[in-house]
Parts: C-alpha cells; sequence; structure tokens
C-alpha cells in the first residue's frame, strides 16, 4: 500500500516552524518540486503552455539555427544536443527532425526533475539520456544547449526596500496561511547601483541557482565550445519589481496560497544571466525578442510552406505563428539569449 499523499503545504508550514521563517527562494523550491513531480503541467487540459506546445515551427527553427552553427564550426562529429526542462519533449522532437535533415544527429541530453514528465519526453524522444541536474552532464564534448521556460521555474530571492535599508524577504505560516514577511538586513553592496536608493516597499528578485545553472553551463561551453540558447519571459536589464506569480488552469494565482499546486516562477532576468556567463569568458549575444528572433530566422516562410501543404490548416498555421510573434501575444516580453563560446560562430537572428 502506497502512503497517502501529504499537502505540500503541510509540509512547508512544517519545516517553518521547525526552522523558522523561510526565504521566498526556499520556498518556490518546495513548492515547485512538489507542483512538477507529480503532473504534466501543459498543454489545454493543464495550467499553461508553451511555445513549442503552440507549433512545430518553433522546435524546429532553433533546431535549424542549431544545425547552422555546428556546420559553420566545422561540425564536429561528438556534439551534443542537451535540453534543460525539456517538457513534453515537443521542442527536442522538433528540432532533432530539422536538425536530422541538415545532417545533425546528436546524442541527446535532457536536465530534467519530473519523473512524469521524464515519461512523456520517452515517448517523443526514446534514445535520450536523463539528467537530475546540469552538473552531472557529459563534460568532454562540444554541447549545442537549449532551455525554454526552464530558468523562470528556478528558485528566486526577493529582497524588500525598507525604511531602514534592504532586507532578505521571508516567508512565515500562520494557520496554515502563508505571509511574506521583513526579515534580515541584506547589505547594500548586494544591490545594483541603479536600484540601492529605490522607494521603501519595492521588491528585487535575484535567482542564485540560476546564476550557478549558468556559471557551470558556461564553464562547460568554454572548455568543450559550443552554444546555449535561452528563451524565457523576462527583463533585458536588471530591474525592481516583484514578478513572482503562480499560474493554475491558464489563470493567474495567488503564490502564497496552495503551494505545490501551482505553477511558481518569475522573470527571468537577463542581464544577470548574460553578465555571469561573460565573467565566465562566455560571447553573450541579445536578448532580442522573441518576435524578432523567429522573424529573423524565416518562421514566415515556414509558415507558408506548412500553409500550402495543408490548406485546410492555413488559418491554424497563421494563428500560430502570430501568437509567438506578435508583439503583444510572446514576441517581445519572451526574448533568447545566446551564449557563444570562444571560437564558435555566432548563431543566426541576433545581427
Ligand atoms: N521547456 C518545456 C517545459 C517548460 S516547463 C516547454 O517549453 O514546453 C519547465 C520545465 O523545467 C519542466 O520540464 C520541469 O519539469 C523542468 N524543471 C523545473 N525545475 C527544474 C529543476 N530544478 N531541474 C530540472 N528540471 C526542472
Amino acid at each position: 500500500m502506497s502512503p497517502e499523499p501529504r499537502p505540500p503545504g503541510e509540509w512547508l508550514a512544517r519545516l517553518i516552524e521547525s526552522g523558522g521563517p523561510m526565504s521566498v527562494a526556499n520556498y518556490m523550491t518546495v513548492a515547485n518540486a512538489h507542483y512538477y513531480a507529480d503532473r504534466d503541467p501543459l498543454g489545454a487540459a493543464g495550467d499553461f503552455t508553451t511555445a513549442p506546445e503552440i507549433s512545430q515551427m518553433f522546435g524546429e527553427l532553433i533546431g535549424l539555427c542549431l544545425a547552422d552553427v555546428w556546420q559553420r564550426a566545422g561540425r564536429p562529429e561528438d556534439t551534443l544536443y542537451v535540453e534543460l526542462g525539456p517538457g513534453r519533449g515537443t521542442l527536442a522532437a522538433d528540432a532533432l527532425r530539422a536538425m536530422a535533415r541538415a545532417e545533425l544527429e546528436p546524442e541527446v541530453h535532457f536536465v530534467e526533475i519530473s519523473p512524469i514528465l521524464r515519461g512523456v519526453q520517452a515517448e517523443r524522444v526514446p534514445q535520450a539520456h536523463w539528467h537530475d541536474n546540469p552538473a552531472v552532464m557529459p563534460a568532454n564534448a562540444p554541447l549545442l544547449v537549449v532551455a525554454n521556460e526552464f530558468f523562470d521555474a528556478l528558485p528566486a530571492r526577493q529582497l524588500l526596500a525598507t525604511e531602514r535599508g534592504w532586507r532578505e524577504r521571508l516567508v512565515r505560516a500562520e494557520e496554515g496561511a502563508f505571509l511574506p514577511t521583513a526579515g534580515p538586513p541584506v547589505p547594500d553592496a548586494a544591490i545594483p547601483a541603479h536600484i540601492r536608493a529605490a522607494p521603501p516597499g519595492t521588491i528585487l528578485e535575484t535567482s542564485p541557482v540560476s546564476l550557478a545553472v549558468v556559471r557551470q553551463l558556461a564553464d562547460r561551453l568554454v572548455q568543450n565550445g559550443g552554444i546555449a540558447l535561452i528563451v524565457d519571459y523576462g527583463h533585458a536589464r536588471t530591474s525592481a519589481g516583484e514578478t513572482l506569480q503562480a499560474v493554475s488552469g491558464h489563470a493567474y494565482a495567488d503564490p502564497w496560497a496552495e503551494p505545490g499546486e501551482r505553477d511558481l516562477t518569475v522573470h527571468v532576468d537577463f542581464e544577470a544571466l548574460g553578465t555571469a556567463a561573460a565573467e565566465a569568458g562566455m560571447r553573450v549575444l541579445g536578448p532580442v525578442g522573441q518576435g524578432a528572433w523567429l522573424t529573423a530566422l524565416g518562421i514566415d516562410a515556414r509558415a507558408a510552406a506548412l500553409a500550402r501543404a495543408a490548406p485546410e490548416r492555413a488559418a491554424e498555421v497563421e494563428a500560430a505563428r502570430d501568437r509567438l510573434v506578435a508583439p503583444e501575444q510572446m514576441g517581445s516580453l519572451f526574448k533568447v539569449m545566446a551564449l557563444v563560446a570562444p571560437g564558435w560562430p555566432d548563431p543566426a537572428g541576433f545581427a
């Protein structure tokens, strides 16, 4: 007999009871570990829909972009395809199909914590190898890395400006409710200069885990070559403001209620990720808007070809293209950044 699953809120309350108020980053870690552990959150029946689930064009253009870089890099034979948080494996399946047409058939490595999503990925990409985190990926080959809506799911700290300086925001528990509260002081030096003097109440989010992942990747890429494409919603410059959000059933929900039952995310700070990668020796391109990038890669021609091949689907293809590209949809909030190893060519779309 399997044990009764316990609501993650109960466990979080127990952790806080035992250790005192916890950082927002730890709250996100515990909540999301539970959230991703026991469901497939993607698609119409789930909580949210991502670009690769909207159209095959997204993964295909990423595959063509990677194949082009690989060809101009001299077609190194041992190159690996690595995807962080591959969801249903849809992006990988579309990208690998496009790459194969360009004679690139790399070994596939997925970094995925969710056992349920690993199962779905195995149906689409049965030859993949799975890893729990980016620290344990193969280290001796050039990597073509893709991360779509991965970094937004990684835990972030919240720092709060008060009358008496910056504080770490902590989460306390009270009668089953979770409440953010001002915690211990944070030294001014930890706050970017252009944000330090922000008025009381201002929140700054930083994601140490995201920086660690980028540094880890950058070290691998500097040593062995390759590129990484990071696609996510977020800001090009480090900026203040709370972006922690919960999404449930395609609607926004309260991030402090029902932890573990809703997807918790923050906007990605592309400037912070880019700086970390540059410090490790990578060339950083972008971020550019997803709409501009897909347009530069030829999404219009691909949409026209798909519509010609299946005229009864022309309207559907056009609607998907709009959703990915239009500035008021995913075209400008979603951004694309490339990290390029020394000696590797620039990927297309960032000119
Ligand atoms: N890239 C996919 C899925 C995005 S959802 C798409 O675009 O459709 C976030 C993905 O990251 C899921 O696959 C989730 O299980 C995975 N994930 C979240 N946190 C993770 C972590 N800490 N380590 C590894 N994978 C994680």
